[in-house]
């Protein structure tokens, strides 16, 4: 008689991966608002059936939740060409709650909310270049009066005036922190400050998670390290266990280790602190150990936040490698820093390094980085998704294999598979050089729309 064995187990390793595209009925699909009931920066649409299933009615506030913990307040309005379990969004709160279409965003009715005293705009650089004077009368009077628009700090919007739009941001709100209706007493402010920086705010996105490739297992554990106890402390708590406090990334450089850190925090919405080891060395007797405090204590001050200390073992060599005093002293201070991490401080500390060995053991024993996870260099298929993940917006020619480049790329690292495919395509410009008047300021459409990057293109960047 055979025994058949009646349990199955599951590979758990994953899961996480899986968590996040489970679905609930108020977990809508993003959906363009093309030939539908128009939507704006402060309306959204979804069918009649959609909205009777999630209990709002037309007009009803309603909270979206979309990547990166992004909130946004819109009014619900009712679209019959909008199919069930989606939602119609603008662009511009598509890119508030940091969603693309397809992805997916939580919806629920808003609890009611109050109206500002005042509100602070500035416009964004770019959208203000060439044009002087006031923005109150010709934009933001006509796009605020009567429409009692909810808005949130953070958020920006475009208002398109006679000519020209421009894009605000909301600087500050009051009250603060929350979601805030501009009604007819509010006070609107927007001629305090120098416009926004379209630079740092693209700085501030950061990656995404489908920005790193070839990592699937260790973005899952990574995850499971660092998002889980950063946005749900209370399952560590009621299990009784700590979560980590410490994680070391080891790799050789240009695996990735500092991307993956950063599509973290950005994904988790947690403030992300560099610690560049190198640069933090250099310095006055005790300038180091005090710089390293003033790190934990605004990553305390912000949290839920990471740290992420780059080139971790140039700060923390092994003793027998550490000759000099202030080694021993930084390396001192951060056992203090991380041990004096409260247990529910919500701070994170990613060490990234390429060697692991070189590190003082001190700062691998438990409760400090007691974590390791190894990022090693891709195999083909990692490879190919790396490749792809640098290719998505450059116009391809239908000869380009890029298996076969993920194939012939055997060693190569994220960061030289990066620099693989702009050498492509500086080499695809290059051709064009005779034709490119380099004294215009501007480029014919024609000649852009003739950029496309061949398979000859990438096959000479994989040589140089
Ligand atoms: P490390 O910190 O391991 O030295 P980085 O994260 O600084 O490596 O990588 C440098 C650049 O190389 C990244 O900004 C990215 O453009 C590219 N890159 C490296 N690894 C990957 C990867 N796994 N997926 C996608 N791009 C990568």
């Amino acid at each position: 008689v055979s025994s058949s064995k009646t349990t199955t187990t599951r590979d758990y390793s994953t899961a996480i991966l899986e968590c996040a595209k489970k679905k609930s009925p108020n977990r809508l699909m993003a959906d363009d608002a093309e030939g539908g009931v128009a939507v704006d920066n402060s309306t959204v649409t979804l069918s009649e059936a959609t909205m009777e299933e999630l209990g709002i009615f037309r007009g009803d506030l309603v909270t979206l939740r979309g990547r990166w913990r992004r909130e946004a307040v819109c009014y619900a309005q009712k679209d019959e060409s909008c199919p069930d379990g989606r939602l119609r969004l603008s662009r511009g709160v598509r890119s508030n709650l940091h969603v693309r279409l397809g992805d997916l965003v939580a919806v629920k009715p808003c609890p009611t909310i109050r109206n500002a005293k005042r509100v602070q705009l500035r416009p964004f650089d770019d959208s203000v270049e060439g044009i002087s004077g006031d923005l109150f009368e010709p934009y933001l009077k006509p796009y605020f009066m009567d429409a009692l628009r909810p808005v949130k700090k953070g958020d920006r919007f475009l208002v398109r005036g006679h000519m020209h739009a421009v894009e605000f941001k909301v600087i500050d709100t009051e009250p603060n922190n929350e979601p805030v209706i501009v009604a007819g007493d509010t006070e609107i402010f927007c001629d305090e400050g120098d416009p926004v920086k379209r630079e740092d705010e693209e700085r501030l996105d950061g990656p995404g998670y489908d920005d790193v490739g070839g990592v699937r297992k260790q973005l899952a554990q990574i995850r499971e390290l660092v998002e889980l106890p950063l946005r749900h402390p209370k399952l560590f708590q009621t299990l009784g266990v700590r979560p980590p406090k410490g994680i070391l990334l080891y790799g050789p450089p240009g695996t990735g280790k500092t991307l993956l850190a950063r599509a973290i925090a950005a994904e988790s919405g947690a403030h992300f602190v560099v610690v560049n080891g190198p640069e933090i060395m250099s310095g006055m007797p005790g300038e180091s150990e005090a710089n390293l405090r003033a790190v934990f204590a605004e990553a305390d001050a912000a949290a839920p936040s990471i740290v992420f200390m780059d080139e971790i073992d140039s700060i923390a060599p092994s003793r027998e490698k550490a000759h000099g005093e202030v080694e021993r002293r930084v390396v001192s201070q951060l056992l203090t820093l991380m041990d004096g991490l409260r247990p529910r401080a919500q701070v994170i500390v990613i060490g990234a390094t390429n060697c692991p060995n070189s590190l003082d053991p001190a700062l691998r024993r438990f409760g400090r980085f007691d974590r390791e996870l190894d990022i090693g260099v891709p195999d083909e298929l990692g490879r190919l998704e790396i490749l792809r993940i640098h290719t998505k917006n450059m116009p391809l020619s239908d000869d380009v294999d890029l298996e076969r480049v993920g194939k012939d790329t055997h060693g190569f690292v994220g960061s030289d598979l990066a620099s693989l495919c702009s050498e492509a395509a500086m080499q695809c410009i290059r051709e064009k050089l005779d034709i490119i008047d380099i004294e215009n300021d501007t480029i014919d459409v024609e000649i852009l729309n003739s950029l496309t990057v061949t398979m000859d293109h990438l096959k000479f960047a994989m040589e140089v």
